[in-house]
């Protein structure tokens, strides 16, 4: 398949990344699927920019932790473009904490929206992109998932989560034509980082080897090329791309 030919679901698309990805897909003539945690200003203001831009775009504002609407959503793409050929797991959060001070509802939100709606939105899209012999899932990790990181235990294990998700659900489905990979940022510029005092982000920079942060772009470009149909013999992995800051 051509990526013009595919339907394209990016979770946690309003902003960030997730918006990054999803233009890519757009600009190369995919149906693209905007997905977000609720109905907001900016993801109005995201939408619209993909319509006057002349996207074939569909919005679809639902929590990926709740499967019921998961299944909703996944109704609803079925139904307006067909069924979904890449899937992008993008959606996240962070709430950082150290451990001794971490609550329940800190770990449960972010293990749920993170992981388990990975989990949601990858059973709901599997069955057919299965029967029809072509799939790519693709869930953005992070390099914490592979590193850890202090205050983030919750993120971290969501993170790492979604890697042995990818490998188990590579595994499970490679002979049906659908790759599952997974993509773990490093540094990105974004809302999530934009909150880092200049101290911290310093220190992260020394460790960079390519001297710069990540952008959005730098991220959709190997989510691009995962969801190529060239890229069929690349599956269960974590493709890092993170400046050579994890090596
Ligand atoms: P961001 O700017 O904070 O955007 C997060 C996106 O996720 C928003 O579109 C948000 O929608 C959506 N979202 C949050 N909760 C959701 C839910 N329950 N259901 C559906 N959508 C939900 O984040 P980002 O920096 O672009 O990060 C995107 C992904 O990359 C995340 O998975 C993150 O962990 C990962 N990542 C980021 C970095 C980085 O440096 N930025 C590094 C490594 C990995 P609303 O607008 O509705 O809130």
């Amino acid at each position: 398949m051509n990526i013009e030919e595919m339907n394209v679901l990016v979770t946690g698309a309003s902003r960030g990344i997730g918006k990054r990805i999803a233009e890519a897909f757009a600009l190369s003539g995919a149906n693209v699927v905007l997905n977000a945690s609720r109905e907001s200003e900016h993801f109005t203001n995201t939408v619209r920019e993909f319509e006057s831009a002349g996207y074939s775009v569909m919005a679809y504002a639902c929590d990926v932790s709740d499967p019921e609407a998961v299944k909703g959503m996944i109704k609803a793409v079925n139904d307006k473009f067909g069924p979904v050929h890449v899937l992008v797991n993008n959606a996240g959060i962070t709430r950082d904490m150290l451990l001794m001070r971490m609550s329940d509802e800190e770990w449960d939100d972010v293990l749920s929206i993170n992981l388990k709606g990975t989990f949601n939105c990858t059973k709901a899209c599997v069955r057919s992109m299965m029967k029809q012999g072509f799939g790519r899932i693709i869930n953005i990790s992070s390099v914490v998932g592979l590193t850890g990181n202090p205050g983030q235990a919750n993120y971290a294990a969501s993170k790492a989560g979604m890697i042995g998700f990818t490998k188990a659900v590579a595994k499970e489905i490679g002979k049906k034509g659908v790759t599952c990979n997974a993509v773990a940022p490093g540094f990105i510029e974004s809302d999530m980082t934009d909150g880092l005092s200049e101290e911290i982000k310093a220190k992260y920079l020394e460790n960079i080897a390519v001297g710069r942060f990540g952008t959005a772009d730098d991220v959709a470009n190997a989510v691009l090329f995962l969801a190529d149909a060239k890229s069929s013999f690349i599956t269960g992995q974590v493709i890092t791309v993170d400046g050579g800051m994890v090596m």
